[in-house]
């Protein structure tokens, strides 16, 4: 894991390797998923897993209690007593080539792949295609509503989907991605001359904003929409590199469990009871 994704090339901010385990334990099987959490731990569990390799790190901030009482803390209780160890590769595999976003884009078709935003020249991280979201050409020009449909189409099934910001017939022919939260990336979409921008959780000053300065169309996906692709990716390189069984969890962990569209402008004012049939 670490030839693949050093943690040296992980943000200042962001904490990652090594979690929990002994180093020194056989690992015959091991779960990826984008986030530790009790549900995908349960998974582990089930499966008779010895290692978690997870997207998101469980500890991100600094702790001072790991007491079972305590959501997190009875996550690492659980763990230790299976003997399951737990390692974490996010913003090391964000920064990859290949690595996250190239998982991404490769769902959507995308070829001609470059980094969205390169590591700063003399960074651990700088060289060889590597950065932060890659921008790509689809096969064939398309309408961001048929991007739209397309995305929604090949990315991981949530409640959420798709929704995109943007004029509905807009050829897109170049198009950037970046799995999860992608708000800081908007002005590097611009630059990149995208059409659209495919990432996840964006907002509504930061997006309205963007586009009103000419930006390239928003198509904001659920985050473990966007990340989930990477996983295989992942297993197959410890499949193959090291010769681990794996297995990659398909638990949606997206907190986002309902989605209802509004009526259609023009429709029957919602406030007004149907008549019900006899
Ligand atoms: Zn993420």
């Amino acid at each position: 894991m670490e030839r693949r994704y050093p943690p040296v090339w992980a943000e200042q901010w962001d904490r990652v390797g090594l979690v929990l385990g002994e180093p020194q334990a056989p690992v015959h099987r091991v779960l990826c998923v984008v986030d530790c959490v009790p549900e995908t731990v349960a998974e582990a569990l089930a499966a008779g897993v010895d290692l978690i390799v997870a997207h998101h790190p469980l500890l991100l901030r600094g702790v001072s209690s790991v007491a079972p009482t305590t959501y997190k803390g009875r996550i690492v209780h659980q763990l230790i007593k299976n003997d399951i160890a737990l390692h974490v590769a996010h913003t090391n595999a964000d920064v990859a080539s290949p690595g996250v976003s190239d998982a991404l884009a490769a769902r959507l078709g995308l070829t001609d792949l470059r980094p969205l935003r390169p590591p700063a020249p003399g960074s651990p991280a700088a060289g060889e295609g590597r950065g932060i979201g890659r921008v790509g050409r689809l096969p064939q020009p398309m309408t961001l509503a048929a991007l739209t449909v397309h995305a929604a189409a090949v990315l991981p099934a949530t409640a959420w989907g798709v929704r995109a910001a943007g004029d509905p017939g807009r050829m897109i022919a170049t198009v950037a991605v970046s799995g999860g939260a992608g708000d800081s990336y908007l002005e590097d979409a611009t630059a990149a001359g995208a059409d659209a921008f495919l990432t996840a959780d964006l907002r509504h000053h930061p997006a309205g904003e963007h586009l009103a300065a000419g930006g390239p169309a928003l198509l904001d996906a659920a985050h473990w929409a966007t990340e989930r692709p990477w996983l295989d990716d992942l297993a197959s390189q410890l499949r193959d590199g090291v010769g681990v069984e794996t297995i990659v969890s398909d638990l949606d962990t997206d907190p986002w469990t309902l989605h209802a569209g509004s009526r259609p402008a023009g429709s029957a004012d919602a406030s007004t009871p149907k008549e019900s049939r006899s």
